[in-house]
């Protein structure tokens, strides 16, 4: 398919933020907008992550959308092609598909200030939007590592991100560069299958116990019969993950708990003394990400595993070599590096009112907008997963739909009062990034003693949001227009 002409809003992406935003423009009777999606399916991270013991780690009841529950999760952390599953069902049920255009990439996206309007030139052709909304996701973008040599592989070599189904690892020679959320739930699975494996960690991450279980029949019944038992059960575990955010945010005392079960977990997954050690953290629980596993210490204390802790100084045509000079030879190198967070790929291709990308004016001062969804310097953009919109302890799910809502408002205000263009002022979003700032320097993720993805460049944390998601709802959930300059209509190409 070919783009071409003019439409009201463009969407890039079609992962949950992505389609969250085209059932809602829908919903409002924004009938004229399309969604651009570089792979050929709905799902984003769920259809891109697909490696062995793919699962979230928010329970599934959370992680969906509010308005389309599904009474059928099998688990509470539900594997991967259960939530693909989900998200593609909702995709098809909610009528919205015909506005999907697939293997179409967003190149560049250009502010016309003259015409008011995005000019957007994609794989299959150029078009102009008034509105560009970007779910183009905060972990989408696969990080590879800079080690000496590793282009140099000679064996097979992939990102968790890009699993390569084909390969049949039985047996081989596997090395895990990295210990973080896709590694944890790689290596047990790699452990069963694989003649040895070497995991590779710079730092070592808490692990506190799964704590997942299979819903039973009667459960999945009672959920399908009476939606309101799952929508108090939702809210019972939303509730319950709330209270984890004084704990990150204000007294890191109070997740002692949370650190002595972690704790715990490492003496009964692991016999091995020296083991144990080495997988202990230094730092104080929250400041990395928390991650959940019942099998990742005993697949580590196999007889086929390693654990490297010594730095990686280069990788050979077979093999990986540590500073200390030892040489470990491998088949099959799979690096779980994660993700660019900080200097995301699709600032570089949005360029604003002054014609300077994104990513420019992120790189002086870190990434920054208004209330995570707007840009100073950037009309009628709105990022979705923007800066400081994530979390350390919930549903991205519920940033997305507090997001959605106001662009829903902000859409409806653009139409009621003739706006062709709305930009956050310089001053609301330094206000705003300042308050963001200034409660950033009392949390664990600054003041606990680790280096995390969290932390951009100049050590500020840009990425996730230090408060509560109620306060996060409330605070996006009018439009407001104050903090706003904006720009009155001229023409009548698009009527209220
Ligand atoms: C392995 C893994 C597990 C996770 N588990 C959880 C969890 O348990 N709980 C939780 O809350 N969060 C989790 N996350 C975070 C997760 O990314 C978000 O919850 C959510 O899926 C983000 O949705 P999104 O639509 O914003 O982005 P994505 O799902 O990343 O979708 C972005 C889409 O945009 C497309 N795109 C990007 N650039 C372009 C372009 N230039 N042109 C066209 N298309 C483009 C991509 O192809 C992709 O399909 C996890 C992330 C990963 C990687």
């Amino acid at each position: 398919m070919s783009l071409s002409g003019h439409v009201d809003h463009l969407v890039i992406g079609a992962g949950f933020a992505g389609l969250c935003s085209a059932i809602k423009l829908q919903e409002d009777g924004e009938t004229d907008f399309l969604v651009i999606e570089k792979g050929s399916d709905v799902g984003g991270t769920w259809r891109d992550n697909t490696y062995p013991g793919a699962a979230c780690d928010v329970p599934s009841q959370l992680y969906s959308f509010s308005f389309a529950p599904n009474p059928d999760w099998s688990m509470s952390f539900s594997p991967q092609p259960e939530i693909q599953a989900y998200i593609q069902r909702v995709a098809r049920e909610s009528g919205v598909l015909d506005r999907f255009v697939f293997d179409t990439e967003m190149l560049s996206a250009d502010w016309d200030d003259t015409a008011q309007r995005w000019t957007v030139e994609t794989s299959a052709g150029t078009v102009t939007s008034t509105t560009l909304i970007s779910g183009a996701g905060g972990l989408s973008a696969p990080r590879l590592p800079q080690i000496d040599g590793i282009e140099s592989f000679q064996g097979e070599i992939f990102h968790s991100a890009r699993w390569n189904h084909d390969l049949d690892l039985t047996g081989k020679r596997v090395a895990v560069i990295g210990t973080g959320a896709s590694s944890i739930q790689i290596v047990p699975e790699l452990q069963k299958v694989v003649g040895h494996l070497d995991v590779y960690q710079r730092t070592a991450p808490y692990v506190m116990p799964r704590g997942d279980r299979p819903y039973t029949r009667l459960e999945r019944q009672l959920f399908k019969r009476f939606p309101a038992v799952q929508k108090l059960y939702r809210r019972a575990i939303y509730w319950g993950r709330e209270t984890f955010v004084p704990g990150f945010t204000l007294e890191p005392k109070l997740a002692a708990p949370a650190k002595r079960i972690a704790l715990k977990n490492i003496e009964k997954g692991i016999s091995d003394p020296e083991l144990r050690q080495k997988v202990t953290p230094t730092f104080e629980i929250g400041c990395k990400r928390i991650l959940i596993s019942n099998d990742y210490y005993p697949a580590l204390d196999s007889d086929n595993v390693d654990l490297v802790t010594e730095p990686i100084a280069k990788v050979t045509g077979d093999a990986i070599v540590t500073a200390d000079g030892v040489e470990r030879p491998i088949d099959v190198l799979v690096v779980a590096t994660g993700f660019h967070t900080t200097d995301l790929p699709i600032a570089e291709q949005i360029r604003g009112r002054e014609g300077r990308s994104l990513a420019e004016t992120w790189r002086e001062s870190g990434m920054a907008g208004y209330k995570g969804t707007t840009v100073h310097g950037f009309p009628n953009l709105f990022f979705i997963v923007g800066p400081n919109t994530g979390l350390g302890h919930s549903s991205m799910v519920l940033i997305i739909e507090s997001q959605v809502a106001y662009i829903r408002e902000a859409i409806r205000a653009m139409r009621v009062n003739q706006y062709a263009a709305i930009e956050p002022t310089a001053t609301a979003q330094q206000r705003w990034n300042d308050d963001i700032q200034r409660r950033m320097k009392r949390t664990v993720w600054n003041t606990g003693g680790c280096s995390s993805w969290y932390l951009d460049e100049h050590g500020r944390n840009t990425v996730l949001w230090p408060r509560t998601t109620f306060k996060f709802r409330e605070l996006l959930s009018r439009f407001d227009v104050a903090a706003y300059d904006v720009t009155a209509r001229t023409d009548e190409r698009i009527p209220a």
